[in-house]
């Protein structure tokens, strides 16, 4: 009998039991044999590594490891640590029910919008008129930057509601029911036409503090800004700039350049801008789980890890 393939599991800020649960129930269904142990800082000779913000520690002491399964959509967190030796490929989580969550959250952002929904908070604040202004009957333009399956996700849903969507990405894609742009050349195309800018992009070395000043700049006057994708890709203070001159009329913040964002961060305290504290899409671990084990068993079935679809490019970032 061959032994069990040792695994070992590194949770940061997530719940260790609720992975372990989930993961070992997963294991339980597959065709793998696996003893799967938390990392208590002692090398269990693993093959895998599934992690979350894991220590250097953790690849110093297991030098056997094959392959690192991200215990979330974002690779950021993990890339910028630099812990993950650069011979040791890392797989990600593809979707895993994250993108409905993205998706609901954004059209219900959309809406906030073009209902002007803030209009009819409960008393004393909010409107008692009957006669309020419906919306008009141009609607905005949806502008999704980053269509993967997240940004993806989103428009498509947003499409479904009837707006018109446009979404830009690194290389030339084509998406269903979407006007599509790609790279730095057609950027200044897309941002023009964004009524509302929703950000599903990943941080990278290109898309950090992409939407800056300039980039607001382009966009039509009183735009809209959403951001799922993470906080780095937008220049704070230019973003506050942008919202006191009117040039934006609100922003709607799930992500932010530091998490938690500090209690001192005008962010917090700004009239136009809506925070919500990275809730959109939390990653669901009975799905993500069995996506992580569906990888491994293909890898123990000799496929390449770069065959595999979340397999992540360092030199792109993501
Ligand atoms: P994907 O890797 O599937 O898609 C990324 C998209 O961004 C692709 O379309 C890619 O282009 C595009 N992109 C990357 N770099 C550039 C660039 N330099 N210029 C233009 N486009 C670029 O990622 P996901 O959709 O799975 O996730 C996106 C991000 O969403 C995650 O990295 C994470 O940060 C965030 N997220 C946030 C959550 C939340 O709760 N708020 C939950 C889950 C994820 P191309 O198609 O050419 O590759």
């Amino acid at each position: 009998m061959t032994s069990p393939i040792p695994v070992t599991l590194f949770t940061g800020t997530m719940s260790e039991e609720g992975w372990q649960s989930q993961l070992s129930r997963a294991f339980s269904h597959s065709s793998l044999a696996v003893d799967l142990r938390p990392w208590r800082e002692q090398a269990i000779g693993a093959r895998y590594a599934i992690v979350w913000l894991p220590p250097a520690a953790l690849f110093e002491a297991e030098p056997g490891i094959r392959a690192v399964f991200n215990l979330g959509a974002g690779v950021d967190a993990l890339l910028g640590r630099g812990v993950v030796p650069d011979r040791i490929p890392i797989v990600r989580l593809i979707d895993a029910g994250m993108g409905a969550k993205i998706a609901e959250y954004v059209c219900f952002a959309i809406a906030r919008i073009t209902r002007g929904l803030d209009r009819f908070a409960p008393p004393p604040h909010g409107l008692r008129d009957w006669n309020a202004s419906r919306p008009r009957e141009e609607s905005p333009t949806i502008g999704v930057l980053g269509l993967g399956a997240m940004g993806q996700a989103a428009a498509h849903a947003a499409a479904r509601f009837g707006y018109t969507v446009i979404g830009w990405s690194r290389r030339p894609r084509a998406v269903d029911g979407v006007e599509t742009f790609a790279g730095s050349a057609q950027f200044g195309a897309f941002l023009a036409r964004a009524n509302v800018l929703v950000n599903a992009l990943p941080l990278t070395a290109e898309t950090t503090n992409l939407l800056d000043r300039a980039a607001f700049a382009r966009m039509p006057a009183g735009a809209h800004v959403i951001n799922v994708g993470r906080g780095g890709t937008i220049v704070d203070a230019d973003l506050i700039a942008a919202l006191d001159s009117g040039q934006l009329a609100s922003a709607t913040l799930d992500v932010f350049r530091t998490e938690p964002l500090p209690q001192d961060h005008p962010f917090w305290s700004h009239a136009k801008i809506t925070v919500t504290p990275h809730l959109a899409a939390p990653t669901p671990y009975a799905e993500a789980a069995e996506q992580i084990v569906a990888a491994m068993t293909q890898l123990e079935h000799g496929v390449d890890a770069h065959d595999l679809p979340g397999y992540v490019d360092r030199a792109a970032g993501y």
